[in-house]
């Protein structure tokens, strides 16, 4: 049975919230690893590994999500960080911050620590020159995979061998040498995200972003090689199905399957079965396909459910944080 370790962040009100609600946020009690979430009527309570409430410090996320991963990728296990919640909620000001390059240091998201962590971790280590860091980007969008590094690839395959596992066939491989060099880099793939959704008439709320640093150390004949994945998922809101029609539906089912098929996998690693060996369906989805070989097993995986403080959106608080409570 893997162990999943689960987190609820709430950020903070935006103008729009305390303009209907002023200043009232539906999370009482709160303490490090639980909190009630109440509406007019219920009472729900709720424990995870950590809870991050309106002003937690960027910096202690990283420390308690992705430290430890980013640890174990240098040691060649691999690992995911995957935001979820609905559009707005904070999943990518969670990973970018206000943005990548953002100077502000307290603000730093979880992408430029890591990859701040990763180059720092590796000077300090009397091997540097034995590494090597590759970065990949992709996007998923209606079940097709595009290289965030070349828009022109805009079918990728996801496959499988011996020797490499599961691996984005004919995907954008940057080698980075620098910590300065690997934001350079990820700035040009959202640009390019942008400039695709652009190209499709999509909002990037509507698409999964996949993160990927594949670390690898020569050790004497011997390479090691971890694998680090952070997943900026699609908005986890039901769209209304009286309104949604043509595209709009087609992507709210396509998002819909992918999402839970991502439950499954991790309902299926999480729960105990004794005895015989559980199925787990990764090949449900892009997706948990994707994520087949750095979820489960000896991997390292983080889940931050990202919600709205507000009042006004606590059904879908209350939907996010039953997806993290199921991975636990
Ligand atoms: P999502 O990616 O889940 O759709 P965003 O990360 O874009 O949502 O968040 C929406 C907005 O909320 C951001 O632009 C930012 O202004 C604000 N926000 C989100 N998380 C935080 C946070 N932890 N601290 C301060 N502001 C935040
Ligand atoms: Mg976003």
């Amino acid at each position: 049975m893997s162990k999943i370790k689960v987190c609820a962040l709430f950020r903070p009100l935006n103008s729009k919230e305390r303009d209907g609600y002023g200043d009232k946020i539906c999370i009482q009690r709160v303490d490090s690893e639980s909190f009630v979430i109440k509406d007019e009527k219920e009472e729900f309570e709720f424990g995870f590994d950590r809870v991050f409430y309106p002003g937690s410090p960027q910096a202690d996320v990283y420390e308690f999500l992705a430290l430890p991963i980013l640890q174990g990728a240098l040691n060649g296990l691999n690992g995911a960080i995957i935001t979820y919640g609905q559009t707005g909620a904070g999943k990518t000001y969670s990973l970018e911050g206000p943005s990548i390059m953002a100077e502000d240091v307290e603000k730093k998201g979880l992408l430029p620590r890591v990859v701040d962590g990763l180059f720092e971790a590796i000077k300090l280590s009397d091997q540097a020159k034995d590494y090597t860091i590759k970065l990949s980007m992709v996007e998923i969008y209606m079940e097709r995979v595009r290289d965030l590094f070349d828009l022109s690839k805009d079918n990728i395959k996801i496959k499988e061998n011996k020797q490499l596992g599961i691996f984005l066939s004919g995907a954008t491989e940057i080698n980075v040498t620098t910590s300065a060099e690997a934001l350079q880099i990820l700035c040009s793939g959202i640009a390019n995200r942008a400039v695709g959704e652009t190209q499709m008439n999509m909002s990037s709320s509507r698409s999964h972003c996949i993160y990927m640093f594949t670390i690898q150390q020569e050790v004497k004949s011997d390479r090691r090689s971890g694998k680090l994945i952070l997943v900026d998922l699609a908005g986890s809101e039901k769209v209304e199905k009286t309104a949604a029609e043509g595209k709009v539906l087609d992507e709210a089912k396509t998002i819909n399957k992918s999402l839970s098929a991502l439950g499954n996998v991790i309902n299926a690693l999480t729960s105990d079965s004794p005895g015989k060996a559980n199925h787990i369906p990764y090949r449900d989805s892009k997706l948990t396909r994707l994520l087949q070989g750095v979820i489960g097993g000896n991997s390292q995986t983080a889940l931050l459910c990202c919600c709205s403080p507000s009042p006004s959106n606590i059904s879908e608080s209350l939907s996010s944080l039953r997806f993290g409570a199921r991975a636990k």
